[in-house]
């Protein structure tokens, strides 16, 4: 679990956390990622897997059966 999106492949983006010094230290921004089982539209098996919010609002995924677990950060 690797905090990607199974349906649109989004994942953690790193970038710079910049101070008002203008001293960058490494960051990065974690996609809002669910474990959830799901079902695609015009599919018929059901997964379980990681899933971002933006898909779930979009109703990418047909059917959200069950929330099973938030995900976690492996950092
Ligand atoms: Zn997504």
């Amino acid at each position: 679990m690797a905090n990607i999106c199974a349906i649109c492949d989004k994942r953690p983006q790193s970038g710079n956390l910049v101070s008002n010094a203008n001293n960058r230290v490494k960051r990065w921004v974690y996609p809002n990622v669910h474990v959830i089982r799901y079902r695609l539209k015009g599919q018929t098996g059901v997964f379980r897997d990681a899933v971002c919010t933006k898909c779930l609002k979009a109703g990418k995924s047909e059917k959200v059966i069950l929330l099973i677990d938030l995900t976690f950060r492996d950092y």
